[in-house]
């Protein structure tokens, strides 16, 4: 790895960004000594049965809720980009954007598991290092999570308070009318409120 300026990217659906995406962009920018975190509301991952909500709507919660992140920079390419969204394509344009800087694509254990799962997942690991953040599940705490298929070398660990929160909750309590302030940032839960995100199930 070159020893230039260290970048972060963080990418996710964002539907929507709530606290534990927060504190984990905070924690990778101070524990990796990030210089940016470029945070990356993904196109239409993939991976995700469901339909997202507008990217219009993802992006504009995304800077409500990393604003608070001096590092951060949301970036829309991946919501500009026509197709399924692929993290090797997007790690390919920075590296040539950012040819001295080290990369360091942060991500939950959850899909630091499934890593091998997605697109070239071997061009991932030569252009970035993981930094991986455990990830707590609801009925339990932060469980040990499994490194056996990432070669030794390819991932470094981000310190996380175990926050079992997910999108997929909050999105059920707006549909069931429970309150999410507990959440997601204030402005998040703003823009929810005004423009009535999930409402509906689905
Ligand atoms: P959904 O419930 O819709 O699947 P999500 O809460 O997992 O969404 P994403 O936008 O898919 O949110 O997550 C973006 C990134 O943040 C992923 O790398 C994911 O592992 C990580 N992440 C999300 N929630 C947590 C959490 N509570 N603790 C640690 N990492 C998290």
């Amino acid at each position: 790895m070159t020893a230039g300026p260290r970048l972060g990217i963080f990418g996710g659906s964002f539907d929507p960004p709530h606290l534990a995406h927060v504190a984990l962009a905070r924690a990778a920018v101070e524990q990796l000594g990030l210089a940016m975190l470029r945070v990356l509301p993904t196109g239409q991952a993939w991976h995700k049965a469901r339909a997202l909500t507008g990217a219009e709507h993802r992006l504009a919660m995304a800077r409500e809720a990393f604003a608070a992140v001096p590092q951060a920079v949301v970036d829309d390419r991946e919501l500009r980009r026509s197709g399924p969204t692929y993290t090797i394509d997007t790690l390919r344009e920075l590296r040539a954007e950012h040819p001295q800087a080290q990369l360091l694509l942060v991500v939950g254990a959850d899909q630091a598991e499934a890593l091998h799962t997605w697109r070239d997942s071997a061009g991932i690991l030569q252009l970035a290092t993981l930094a991986v953040a455990a990830r707590a599940r609801p009925d339990a705490g932060a469980p040990p999570f499994d490194t056996s298929r990432l070669p030794p070398g390819a991932w470094t660990a981000v310190e996380l308070p175990p926050m079992p929160v997910s999108a997929t909750e909050i999105r059920t309590r707006v549909a069931a009318g429970q309150g999410i302030g507990h959440l997601v940032p204030p402005g998040v839960a703003r823009y929810i409120d005004l423009h009535s995100l999930y409402r509906t199930t689905g």
